[in-house]
């Protein structure tokens, strides 16, 4: 089956499985050895804080450049050895301005709008063309979509009554070359047919906020615009298409098919070289307070606590890594390092541990808004089979809620995923929290649970030591 398929078909299955829980709070009193390793609970947390600075940290980015020096600087500032940002060529898609207007008579009515993450852009004119709605599939020739800017619902897949935002029946957000998503994918469809730009209202959406962004993972250029606008925006527009009104839609950015990234990498010798990996990745469609400023402070918290042991008491050499993307390109992050490091670290790995947004806090919908509850969202944890077992349902026991899921053939859906695509036979744990807002603006500082967060730090710390035991 195809790699972005078999993805799919895993997120659904973890989403059915799983339902916000309320946590079980264990009490956790560390031995004071591990609680004088890691950072303090407030440097845990803001690190995750000083990772959400930034709107959006896309790729080879000017803000995701400041995140990922941040990294660096606080690599550097642990004491690992051979701390280097490892080059990698890729696309960059940079986006500067994005609106939609309709002109209604003398009129310009402005529809709040997000951008789509690697659609093409537009110059600073924008597109102006007349609207056609066309519900939620084109369904047949008789929909003359060519020179119109195409208006469609995209309902997210409802399961156990809620919208999954990960699961987009009509708009899979495939590369164009995939066979599936040329049957299915409705930007596909009409671009191929002419249409000059896309709107997709978040339909079902359980909020109006149209800043939303698939985990994108297509390298590809698209010919055409495309933005998201909030449900609440759905008759508006029907209407203003219905009687014939005109739009104009504005993308503008650059999109550098040579640019450049750079995983970062810093080690923390041992008795060994044999290689523990500890692994989150760097970018974020939004600010990303939760994914993945947590999984950066996570592996900023493990470095920290391995850097303050003796080179005796590391059995194995510790390979820090903040890979440049997983919302990119296959996970491109994950994949060029792999690739790099084939024979170095992944043939002598005894465990890769990929640790991503943890201690998230749930939400609830008021009012068509997403707000913060004092309960944290499910993780799951995918793992290799065999020796992993028991230790993982040891941290399991430690923390809930959690759903484990092993895994002997199939990809992670997570940064571990290009490990897997370069070897798949590694030892592997990736943890992985799930909340809702994962991809939209709400992912802010304020969902972050700094209590679970130190938490989750003391149990993965104590988890990956008895597990080179
Ligand atoms: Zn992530």
């Amino acid at each position: 089956m195809h790699l972005y398929f078999s993805l799919l078909i895993a997120f659904i299955l973890i989403v059915t499985a799983c339902s916000t829980k309320e946590v079980i709070q264990t009490d956790i009193n560390p031995p004071q050895s591990e609680a004088a390793q890691l950072p303090t609970k407030d440097e845990i947390y803001r690190h995750a804080q000083q990772m959400s600075q930034y709107p959006r940290k896309h790729i080879g980015t000017a803000d995701w450049e400041k995140g990922m020096n941040y990294v660096f600087q606080q690599f550097k500032a642990l004491g690992l050895q051979d701390v280097t940002k490892e080059n990698f060529a890729t696309p960059v898609w940079d986006v500067q301005s994005w609106s939609l207007n309709v002109l209604d008579g003398n009129n310009s009515v402005n529809i709040p709008c997000s951008f789509e993450y690697n659609a093409g852009f537009t110059n600073a004119a924008g597109v102006t063309a007349p609207l056609l709605y066309i519900g939620s599939s084109l369904e047949s020739a008789s929909e003359k979509v060519e020179g119109k800017i195409v208006v469609a619902d995209l309902n997210f897949l409802v399961q156990n009554g809620q919208p999954n935002p990960f699961v987009r029946p009509n708009h899979l957000g495939l590369p164009k070359d995939n066979g599936t998503s040329s049957l299915l994918d409705l930007y596909w469809r009409c671009a191929n047919r002419g249409a000059v730009g896309m709107v997709f209202i978040l339909a079902n959406s359980p909020t109006n906020n149209p800043e939303y962004m698939w985990p994108n993972m297509d390298a590809n250029a698209w010919p055409i615009p495309s933005v998201f606008v909030g449900k609440n925006a759905k008759a508006q527009l029907e209407n203003f298409a219905d009687s014939g009104k005109s739009a104009k839609l504005v993308l503008t950015g650059s999109r550098n098919a040579n640019g450049q990234a750079y995983n970062l990498v810093g080690t923390l010798p041992g008795q060994s070289d044999s290689v523990v990996l500890v692994v989150t990745h760097g970018d974020s469609p939004f600010s990303g307070a939760v994914e993945d400023g947590t999984g950066v402070a996570s592996v900023l918290a493990q470095a920290r606590a391995w850097s303050k042991m003796p080179a005796k008491d590391r059995p194995y050499t510790l390979v820090f890594v903040v890979t440049a993307a997983h919302f990119f390109d296959n996970d491109i992050g994950s994949r060029k390092f792999a690739e790099k490091h084939l024979n170095d670290y992944l043939n002598k790995t005894k465990l890769l541990l990929v640790i991503e947004h943890v201690a998230g806090k749930a939400v609830e919908f008021k009012n068509n808004q997403a707000v913060a509850t004092d309960k944290l969202s499910p993780w799951v944890i995918y793992h290799s089979k065999g020796k992993v077992l028991p230790e993982v349902q040891n941290l399991v026991r430690t923390y809930a809620p959690v759903q484990e899921i092993s895994l002997s053939d199939g990809a992670a859906l997570s940064a571990a995923s290009g490990f897997q695509a370069v070897k798949k036979d590694l030892d592997y744990v990736s943890i992985v929290g799930i909340p809702w807002y994962l991809v939209f603006s709400e992912d802010t500082i304020d969902k972050v649970d700094k209590d679970a967060l130190y938490n989750a730090n003391l149990s993965i710390l104590k988890f990956t030591k008895a597990y080179l035991d």
